[in-house]
């Protein structure tokens, strides 16, 4: 191991960056021959039926059964990831989504009959969700087949024709994605394009009925700039800082464990992981103490440091624990650069304006702000850009109900942390700059089905209040109906 003052290093070691692999067609065409293929697949219906959908989902369910093997493999190579987190982290949130899907979709998909209003009568009014049509789904690597899978399964339970493009920095993963899909799925429908920036841009280029992007807030913006230009309407599944609030009256103990624990996962590369702790000053010491202690607890297992995706991350998050941040490094700090680990850090009340405070951290750095109150806690996180995610913990109801009330964020989670991304029973997304839109369970069929209106009525009674000539009687009895 090395200190954290070892210069950052532009050596080409660690973990490469990948270059998208060789398509047998150049990056502009591969996206549009694909693209037409699907449409034509969608233009015959065949995706529409119940049927069909069902056997895509069943093929996905008996894939991430079948194959965890080789997702596992995948992962390892791309993240260093233990074989079994493989499950836990990105087959088992998987198959939650399928699962919740194959049991749900034909509920999901029925006709919603509503009631119209008198001035109406006699008509009748439902909502019929359609099939968008051929959609895009671009993923982010740090959960390669989650982020990628998961939102596979409303596309499909909704009827849709699905281009998937997984990220490049995440390279066996996506080669996998791509061999799995086109062993379980029907290819004319379903079809995996690999590539970096140029492929998602021309794969844009193609226009969609609906694109879900995974990723950076700033790339985000660059999404939703490429969709604009064919009017593809975008949800965008983005980060940001989310905050763990640890009050007067926490369990000190569980919410160390969770805390450590959600930023170990992955190597704190997670969108919803804790990005820093704002904690109360009356609890601050006994806190920190237990904090730490959990830090040497869990990561015996990795005595070495965490391991982070390739070496522009870790140059970027050394860049980090090396600025003149302000706070005082009261665990880890130091790194191995041969091997870009990382070991978990923690910084005790680095500078408002810090790098470490301002951006999103993304590895396994943990920031910890005290505050005088739960007032002092919420406005630190008023003041920031709104989070994808905000966890609280405490023992007192009336602070849940004022932070439930007064922290806007894509979820919160009271007394725990990441549980909200589990539950196909709740919407996930976020809010303001971490996304918008949502899926996961039935916001996930939503997001790729129109909700059209449609309102049937008969020719007769044909009362003429409507036509003209707009006489002073029917302009009264216009205006008691409606
Ligand atoms: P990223 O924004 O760098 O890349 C995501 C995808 O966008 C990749 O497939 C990449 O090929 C593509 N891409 C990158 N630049 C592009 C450009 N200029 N034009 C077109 N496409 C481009 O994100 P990442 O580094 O893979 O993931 C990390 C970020 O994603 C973090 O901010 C994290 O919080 C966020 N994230 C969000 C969620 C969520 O569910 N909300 C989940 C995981 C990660």
């Amino acid at each position: 191991m090395t200190t954290s003052t070892a210069p950052a290093t532009t050596r080409p070691i660690g973990r490469p960056l990948m270059d998208p692999p060789a398509p047998d067609l150049s990056a502009q065409e591969l996206p549009s021959v694909t693209v037409t293929r699907l449409r034509e697949t969608f233009a015959t219906g065949r995706t529409r039926s119940l049927a069909w959908r069902e056997r895509q989902l069943q093929q996905l369910l008996t894939m991430l059964e079948t194959e965890e093997a080789a997702i596992a493999k995948a992962l390892g190579e791309d993240l260093d990831r233990f074989p079994g987190a493989a499950w836990s982290a990105d087959i088992a949130t998987t198959r939650i989504e399928v699962r919740d899907a194959l049991k749900n979709f034909r509920k999901w998909a029925r006709r919603e009959r509503h009631l119209l209003p008198f001035s109406t009568w006699p008509s009748r009014g439902f909502i019929e969700r359609e099939p968008l049509g051929t959609v895009l789904v671009i993923g982010a690597w740090n959960f390669p087949f989650y982020l990628t899978l998961g939102p596979l399964v409303g596309a499909l339970a909704a009827g849709n024709a699905v281009v998937v493009k997984p990220s490049e920095l995440a390279p066996a993963s996506s080669r996998t994605i791509k061999d799995l899909v086109e062993k379980y799925l029907d290819t004319d429908a379903v079809a995996v394009v690999e590539g970096g920036v140029e492929v998602t841009q021309a794969l844009l280029a193609q226009g969609f009925d609906h694109c879900l992007f995974t990723g950076s807030p700033q790339t985000g913006k660059k999404i939703m700039e490429a969709a604009s230009a064919t009017l593809t309407p975008v949800t965008l599944e983005l980060g940001g800082k989310s905050p763990a609030i640890v009050t007067a009256d926490a369990d000190l103990d569980v919410a160390a464990r969770r805390i450590v624990w959600s930023k170990l996962a992955n190597s704190g590369q997670t969108c919803i992981t804790t990005d820093y702790v704002i904690v109360d000053r009356a609890v601050q010491k006994p806190f920190l103490e237990k904090l730490l202690a959990t830090v040497t607890a869990f990561t015996e297992e990795r005595p070495d440091g965490q391991p982070v995706i390739n070496r522009r991350q870790y140059d970027r998050l050394l860049a980090l624990i090396q600025a003149d941040h302000g706070g005082q490094v009261i665990a880890g700090g130091t790194v191995d650069d041969e091997r870009c680990l990382i070991d978990f850090t923690v910084i005790l009340d680095p500078s408002p304006d810090s790098a470490v405070l301002a951006e999103e951290i993304f590895g396994p750095i943990l920031p910890i702000v005290t505050v005088e109150s739960l007032d002092g806690a919420i406005a630190h996180v008023g003041r920031g850009p709104k989070p994808l995610a905000a966890y609280l913990f405490s023992g007192n109801r009336n602070d849940h109900a004022r932070v439930v009330r007064d922290v806007s964020a894509g979820g919160i989670v009271i007394n725990h942390a990441l549980l909200h991304c589990l539950s196909p029973q709740l919407p996930f997304g976020g809010v303001g700059n971490s996304g918008m839109g949502s899926y996961h369970g039935k916001w996930g069929f939503d997001t790729f089905s129109h909700l059209k209106s449609v309102v049937r009525t008969w020719t007769r009674p044909d009362i003429p209040l409507l036509y003209p000539p707009h006489t002073e009687a029917k302009a009264r009895i216009i205006r008691k109906v409606l």
